[in-house]
Protein backbone atom coordinates (compact mmCIF):
# COMPACT_ATOMS: atom_id res chain seq x y z
CA UNK A 1 0.00 0.00 0.00
CA UNK A 2 2.74 2.29 1.02
CA UNK A 3 4.51 1.22 -1.60
CA UNK A 4 2.12 2.29 -4.37
CA UNK A 5 2.00 5.92 -2.68
CA UNK A 6 5.82 6.19 -3.27
CA UNK A 7 5.34 6.93 -6.51
CA UNK A 8 2.45 8.94 -6.38
CA UNK A 9 0.91 9.59 -3.10
CA UNK A 10 3.06 12.24 -1.84
CA UNK A 11 2.87 14.48 -4.92
CA UNK A 12 -0.70 15.78 -2.92
CA UNK A 13 0.08 18.07 -0.34
CA UNK A 14 -3.75 17.57 0.57
CA UNK A 15 -3.67 13.55 0.81
CA UNK A 16 -5.55 12.49 3.69
CA UNK A 17 -3.22 10.99 6.58
CA UNK A 18 -5.73 9.41 9.21
CA UNK A 19 -5.16 5.98 9.80
CA UNK A 20 -7.26 3.93 7.04
CA UNK A 21 -9.87 0.92 8.00
CA UNK A 22 -10.42 1.20 11.73
CA UNK A 23 -11.79 3.45 13.70
CA UNK A 24 -15.40 4.13 12.31
CA UNK A 25 -17.88 5.30 14.60
CA UNK A 26 -15.48 7.66 16.80
CA UNK A 27 -12.52 10.26 16.20
CA UNK A 28 -10.47 8.25 13.46
CA UNK A 29 -7.58 10.38 14.39
CA UNK A 30 -6.40 13.31 15.97
CA UNK A 31 -6.14 14.54 19.66
CA UNK A 32 -10.09 13.36 20.07
CA UNK A 33 -9.14 9.90 19.02
CA UNK A 34 -9.93 7.77 22.26
CA UNK A 35 -6.12 5.77 21.72
CA UNK A 36 -4.25 9.05 21.66
CA UNK A 37 -6.50 10.70 24.80
CA UNK A 38 -5.29 7.67 26.84
CA UNK A 39 -1.53 8.21 25.67
CA UNK A 40 -1.23 11.70 26.22
CA UNK A 41 -2.51 10.80 29.23
CA UNK A 42 0.46 8.46 30.51
CA UNK A 43 3.27 11.66 30.51
CA UNK A 44 4.05 11.58 33.94
CA UNK A 45 6.12 13.90 36.05
CA UNK A 46 8.83 11.63 36.47
CA UNK A 47 8.80 11.67 32.34
CA UNK A 48 9.14 15.20 32.11
CA UNK A 49 12.02 15.49 34.63
CA UNK A 50 13.98 12.75 33.04
CA UNK A 51 13.87 14.69 29.94
CA UNK A 52 15.02 18.39 31.36
CA UNK A 53 18.13 16.90 33.02
CA UNK A 54 18.80 15.24 29.68
CA UNK A 55 18.70 18.48 27.57
CA UNK A 56 20.36 20.63 30.19
CA UNK A 57 23.19 17.71 30.22
CA UNK A 58 23.53 17.04 26.53
CA UNK A 59 23.52 20.84 25.47
CA UNK A 60 26.04 21.84 27.76
CA UNK A 61 28.47 18.75 26.13
CA UNK A 62 27.96 19.35 22.69
CA UNK A 63 28.85 23.22 23.37
CA UNK A 64 31.87 21.99 25.59
CA UNK A 65 32.73 19.54 22.65
CA UNK A 66 31.86 21.98 19.59
CA UNK A 67 34.75 24.93 20.81
CA UNK A 68 36.82 22.31 21.39
CA UNK A 69 36.47 21.02 17.99
CA UNK A 70 37.10 24.71 16.72
CA UNK A 71 39.94 25.35 18.58
CA UNK A 72 41.35 21.75 17.32
CA UNK A 73 40.89 22.35 13.82
CA UNK A 74 43.22 21.74 10.84
CA UNK A 75 43.14 20.88 7.32
CA UNK A 76 45.41 18.33 7.60
CA UNK A 77 42.86 15.48 7.04
CA UNK A 78 40.08 17.88 5.39
CA UNK A 79 38.58 14.99 3.08
CA UNK A 80 38.66 12.35 5.87
CA UNK A 81 36.91 15.08 7.94
CA UNK A 82 34.20 15.82 5.39
CA UNK A 83 34.01 12.15 4.89
CA UNK A 84 33.55 11.59 8.47
CA UNK A 85 30.75 14.39 8.45
CA UNK A 86 28.56 12.77 6.34
CA UNK A 87 29.32 9.15 7.70
CA UNK A 88 28.60 10.28 10.93
CA UNK A 89 24.56 12.00 9.04
CA UNK A 90 24.17 8.78 7.12
CA UNK A 91 24.46 6.71 10.57
CA UNK A 92 22.17 8.74 12.14
CA UNK A 93 19.50 8.48 9.50
CA UNK A 94 20.18 4.61 9.96
CA UNK A 95 20.03 4.83 13.40
CA UNK A 96 16.49 6.57 13.22
CA UNK A 97 15.39 4.54 11.00
CA UNK A 98 16.18 1.18 13.10
CA UNK A 99 15.13 2.57 16.43
CA UNK A 100 11.52 4.20 14.62
CA UNK A 101 11.01 0.62 13.09
CA UNK A 102 11.23 -1.20 15.95
CA UNK A 103 9.12 0.28 18.31
CA UNK A 104 6.64 0.61 15.50
CA UNK A 105 6.48 -2.78 14.91
CA UNK A 106 7.16 -5.02 17.82
CA UNK A 107 6.84 -4.43 21.31
CA UNK A 108 3.53 -3.07 23.31
CA UNK A 109 2.90 0.07 25.71
CA UNK A 110 2.25 -2.62 28.06
CA UNK A 111 5.80 -3.60 28.53
CA UNK A 112 7.36 -2.34 31.95
CA UNK A 113 9.30 0.83 31.64
CA UNK A 114 10.06 1.12 28.31
CA UNK A 115 6.80 0.60 27.07
CA UNK A 116 5.10 4.00 28.48
CA UNK A 117 8.27 5.86 28.85
CA UNK A 118 9.51 4.67 25.15
CA UNK A 119 7.12 2.98 22.90
CA UNK A 120 4.17 5.05 23.82
CA UNK A 121 5.09 8.18 21.72
CA UNK A 122 5.69 6.12 18.51
CA UNK A 123 2.08 4.79 18.99
CA UNK A 124 0.39 8.09 19.91
CA UNK A 125 2.36 9.87 17.02
CA UNK A 126 0.74 7.53 14.44
CA UNK A 127 -3.06 7.78 15.54
CA UNK A 128 -2.57 12.01 16.65
CA UNK A 129 0.47 12.83 13.84
CA UNK A 130 0.24 16.65 14.47
CA UNK A 131 0.45 15.94 18.73
CA UNK A 132 4.43 16.23 17.81
CA UNK A 133 3.43 19.77 16.82
CA UNK A 134 2.22 20.88 20.20
CA UNK A 135 4.90 19.41 22.07
CA UNK A 136 7.44 21.54 23.71
CA UNK A 137 11.14 21.66 23.12
CA UNK A 138 12.01 19.51 25.91
CA UNK A 139 9.14 16.63 25.38
CA UNK A 140 10.86 16.69 21.54
CA UNK A 141 14.21 16.47 22.57
CA UNK A 142 14.82 14.98 25.61
CA UNK A 143 14.71 11.07 25.03
CA UNK A 144 17.65 11.12 22.13
CA UNK A 145 19.52 13.66 24.24
CA UNK A 146 19.76 10.99 26.92
CA UNK A 147 21.01 8.51 24.09
CA UNK A 148 23.77 10.85 23.34
CA UNK A 149 25.01 12.04 26.95
CA UNK A 150 27.48 9.39 27.34
CA UNK A 151 29.27 9.35 23.99
CA UNK A 152 29.37 12.89 24.04
CA UNK A 153 30.94 12.80 28.09
CA UNK A 154 33.08 10.63 26.63
CA UNK A 155 34.41 12.90 23.90
CA UNK A 156 34.62 16.10 26.55
CA UNK A 157 36.77 13.80 29.10
CA UNK A 158 39.34 12.81 25.75
CA UNK A 159 39.74 16.78 25.06
CA UNK A 160 40.83 17.31 28.49
CA UNK A 161 43.19 14.45 28.75
CA UNK A 162 44.68 13.94 25.11
CA UNK A 163 47.85 15.45 24.20
CA UNK A 164 47.77 18.04 21.22
CA UNK A 165 49.53 15.58 18.98
CA UNK A 166 47.04 12.70 19.95
CA UNK A 167 44.05 15.20 19.17
CA UNK A 168 45.35 15.70 16.06
CA UNK A 169 45.60 12.32 15.07
CA UNK A 170 41.81 11.14 15.90
CA UNK A 171 40.55 14.79 14.57
CA UNK A 172 38.86 13.40 11.89
CA UNK A 173 37.38 10.17 14.12
CA UNK A 174 35.86 13.12 16.66
CA UNK A 175 34.33 14.62 13.39
CA UNK A 176 32.18 11.87 12.80
CA UNK A 177 30.98 11.08 16.20
CA UNK A 178 30.16 15.02 16.42
CA UNK A 179 28.34 14.90 13.19
CA UNK A 180 26.44 11.79 14.45
CA UNK A 181 25.81 12.91 17.90
CA UNK A 182 24.31 16.40 16.63
CA UNK A 183 22.05 14.50 14.44
CA UNK A 184 21.06 11.96 16.41
CA UNK A 185 20.23 14.74 19.07
CA UNK A 186 18.09 16.53 16.53
CA UNK A 187 15.83 13.89 14.71
CA UNK A 188 12.83 14.59 16.92
CA UNK A 189 12.94 18.07 16.61
CA UNK A 190 13.34 17.78 12.49
CA UNK A 191 10.44 15.13 12.65
CA UNK A 192 8.70 17.64 14.63
CA UNK A 193 9.80 20.24 11.68
CA UNK A 194 8.46 17.45 9.07
CA UNK A 195 4.80 17.71 11.04
CA UNK A 196 4.75 21.39 10.70
CA UNK A 197 3.27 23.46 7.83
CA UNK A 198 3.15 26.73 9.62
CA UNK A 199 5.27 29.47 11.06
CA UNK A 200 8.94 27.52 10.17
CA UNK A 201 11.80 29.35 10.20
CA UNK A 202 13.00 30.25 6.69
CA UNK A 203 16.47 28.12 7.21
CA UNK A 204 14.63 25.26 8.38
CA UNK A 205 12.24 25.15 5.35
CA UNK A 206 15.43 26.16 2.94
CA UNK A 207 17.01 23.13 4.75
CA UNK A 208 14.10 20.52 4.05
CA UNK A 209 14.02 22.09 0.13
CA UNK A 210 17.66 21.15 0.10
CA UNK A 211 16.82 17.26 1.37
CA UNK A 212 19.91 18.60 4.69
CA UNK A 213 17.12 17.56 6.60
CA UNK A 214 13.63 15.41 6.58
CA UNK A 215 11.52 16.90 4.07
CA UNK A 216 7.55 17.40 4.81
CA UNK A 217 6.23 15.58 1.49
CA UNK A 218 8.78 12.75 1.70
CA UNK A 219 7.73 11.81 5.33
CA UNK A 220 4.53 11.62 4.71
CA UNK A 221 5.51 8.48 2.68
CA UNK A 222 6.00 7.07 6.14
CA UNK A 223 2.37 8.04 7.65
CA UNK A 224 0.15 5.95 5.48
CA UNK A 225 -1.91 3.24 6.81
CA UNK A 226 -0.12 0.60 8.01
CA UNK A 227 3.53 2.68 8.62
CA UNK A 228 5.16 0.10 6.65
CA UNK A 229 8.02 1.95 5.18
CA UNK A 230 10.44 4.95 4.92
CA UNK A 231 11.28 4.86 8.63
CA UNK A 232 14.01 7.21 8.81
CA UNK A 233 13.41 10.54 10.01
CA UNK A 234 16.30 12.51 9.99
CA UNK A 235 17.62 13.17 6.83
CA UNK A 236 15.55 10.63 5.00
CA UNK A 237 18.65 9.71 2.55
CA UNK A 238 18.51 5.84 3.29
CA UNK A 239 14.71 5.48 2.78
CA UNK A 240 14.50 5.21 -0.85
CA UNK A 241 17.62 2.89 -1.17
CA UNK A 242 16.62 0.55 1.76
CA UNK A 243 12.84 0.71 0.51
CA UNK A 244 14.12 -0.61 -3.15
CA UNK A 245 16.21 -3.41 -1.10
CA UNK A 246 13.18 -4.69 0.99
CA UNK A 247 15.37 -3.90 3.95
CA UNK A 248 12.34 -3.31 6.65
CA UNK A 249 10.07 -6.34 5.08
CA UNK A 250 13.01 -9.28 4.97
CA UNK A 251 13.84 -8.28 8.72
CA UNK A 252 10.57 -8.51 9.89
CA UNK A 253 10.05 -11.75 7.73
CA UNK A 254 13.20 -12.93 9.38
CA UNK A 255 11.68 -11.77 13.24
CA UNK A 256 8.08 -13.16 12.50
CA UNK A 257 10.06 -16.35 11.23
CA UNK A 258 12.08 -17.10 14.41
CA UNK A 259 9.97 -15.60 17.27
CA UNK A 260 6.07 -16.03 15.68
CA UNK A 261 5.67 -12.36 16.70
CA UNK A 262 3.21 -10.61 13.72
CA UNK A 263 4.59 -7.11 13.37
CA UNK A 264 2.73 -4.25 13.93
CA UNK A 265 -0.16 -6.17 16.11
CA UNK A 266 0.13 -3.33 18.81
CA UNK A 267 0.22 -0.36 16.52
CA UNK A 268 -2.67 -1.82 14.97
CA UNK A 269 -4.55 -2.18 18.23
CA UNK A 270 -4.03 1.15 19.41
CA UNK A 271 -5.24 2.93 15.85
CA UNK A 272 -8.42 0.36 16.64
CA UNK A 273 -8.84 2.02 19.58
CA UNK A 274 -12.24 3.83 19.63
CA UNK A 275 -13.65 4.10 23.27
ZN1 LIG B 1 6.15 5.56 12.64
ZN1 LIG C 1 5.97 11.47 11.69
Amino acid sequence: MARMLEQNGCEDETQDLEPQGPGRGGARWGPQHAGARELANLYSPGKRCQEWISVALCFSLMAFNFIHLLANFHTGYLWQILLGIVGGILTADFASGLVHWGADTWGSVDLPIVGKAFIRPFREHHIDPTAITRHDFIETNGDNCMITIIPLAHMAFSFLTLSPAEIYHVYPWYCYLYALAIFVTLTNQIHKWSHTYFGLPRLVVLLQDLHIILPRKHHRIHHVSPHETYFCITTGWLNYPLEKLGFWRNLEDLIQGVTGEKPRSDDLKWAQKVK
